[in-house]
């Protein structure tokens, strides 16, 4: 049996996979079992912030597999708390819980909002506002909070208290905001699955305002836009807002699995002994990689980023069957004339990988990508999509 024969008799069916083993990798290449390279510009969704088999992330995950690689939390290890205190460093948060995935990172994040609108306005606030075409995870509770209907029907009930309202609609997040006891306002600043499109400042701004005014947390769901994956270190910088607390994973850990929920200053001791947990959580070895990648997201790194980005949209911008580019830094999605699938199908024919997000193609390439590999996967793009949807 060939390896996708064995997989489609024993894994279960939730993946549509392409018809490539990927087997090894370095940086932002990686090579499948026939031998074949690609230009990786997926990084495992947003994942290998450095790409694969980065030697420093390497080093750093490989010398605490060494010491001790899982102790539970009834000890305190060094990498856990070194994260904690850089993650608060860098963006003034005060408190952080650390989890394995994204949809943890945001259970935490709703739990932690929902207990402290309990405690200040009663048992009945507990509703949380996300936005239409959001996504925050595949927990029955982050899956409610994503405002995709397709995503809820096959698993009713889901948990109760959310209300979902259209992005950049600030009417509409007003009269929600007045309709409903919120525990919480949940946004993604850049929707990554719902198509790579960043809120309007405006819009960040009235929910930053509403909040305040109104003593409901701010939950900015940086899963993906976090991490230097935008040219900031969080998404939300660009915004210039503060949050109440944020949720983070994909590339905190450089390819090892890890969420964080930072907890602001509002919310900082509203988690106490007990109110929650995890085995896996502040595992020494994922932490102890989550470290070496923070601690290289500094402003040079995030100006290239941005350079990057500059760019991957201005090659993309008005070329020949390219509908429009959207994004911020190194999280862009590309609207091509022709399907997006049927794009991202002949990328991969000429050894470039690239995701979809909705009906765009969409680009999560490792932060630190050779130019040369950036440049050939933008040109490859580019002969995909003229190819495929061009004018004539
Ligand atoms: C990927 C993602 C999640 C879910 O993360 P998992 O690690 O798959 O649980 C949540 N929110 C956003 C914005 C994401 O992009």
């Amino acid at each position: 049996m060939t390896i996708m024969d064995l997989d489609q008799t024993y894994v279960a069916g939730t993946y549509k996979r392409f018809p490539v083993e990927i087997v090894s990798g370095k940086g932002s290449r990686v090579w499948d079992t026939n031998g074949k390279e690609y230009v990786d510009m997926g990084s495992g969704i947003g994942v290998t912030a450095f790409g694969i088999g980065d030697d420093i992330w390497r080093q750093a995950v490989i010398g605490q597999l060494g010491k001790v690689q899982h102790t539970s939390n009834l000890y305190y290890t060094e990498p856990c708390a070194r994260l904690a205190k850089l993650l608060c460093e860098k963006t003034g948060m005060k408190k952080v819980f650390i989890s394995n995935s994204g949809a943890e990172a945001n259970e935490c994040a709703i739990k932690a909002a929902r207990k402290y609108s309990a405690e200040k306005k009663g048992p009945e606030c507990f509703t949380i506002l996300t936005l239409v075409n959001s996504f925050h995870g595949r927990t029955l509770t982050t899956l409610a909070a994503t405002g995709q209907e397709h995503f809820h029907q096959l698993f009713q009930p889901l948990t109760p208290g959310f209300v979902h309202v259209e992005a950049n609609n600030v009417k509409a997040l007003e009269k929600a905001v007045e309709d409903n006891n919120l525990a919480g306002i949940l946004l993604e600043c850049v929707q990554g699955e719902g198509g790579v499109n960043p809120l309007t400042p405006e819009f960040m701004a009235a929910a930053e305002t509403l909040a305040k005014e109104q003593d409901i947390p701010l939950i900015l769901d940086e899963v993906q836009s976090g991490n230097g994956r935008t040219g900031m270190l969080y998404g939300y910088m660009h915004y210039g807002v503060t949050p109440d607390i944020v949720s983070t994973a994909k590339g905190l850990g450089g390819g090892l699995p890890i969420g964080a929920t930072l907890l602001g200053e509002k919310v900082q001791n509203v988690l106490g002994f007990g109110d929650h947990g995890s085995t896996f959580g502040g595992n020494p070895v994922c932490c102890a990689g989550a470290v070496s990648i923070l601690e290289r997201l500094d402003a040079p790194l995030l100006a290239e980023v941005r350079r990057k980005s500059d760019y991957v949209f201005s090659a993309l911008r008005g070329a020949s069957g390219v509908e429009n580019v959207t994004g911020l830094g190194l999280m862009i999605g590309v609207k091509t004339a022709a399907p997006a699938a049927d794009v991202v199908r002949l990328c991969m024919e000429k050894g470039v990988l690239c995701l979809t997000a909705k009906d765009k193609v969409r680009l999560l390439p490792a932060l630190n990508i050779p130019m040369e590999d950036l440049t050939f996967a933008v040109d490859t793009l580019l002969a995909a999509a003229k190819e495929l949807g061009g004018n004539l």
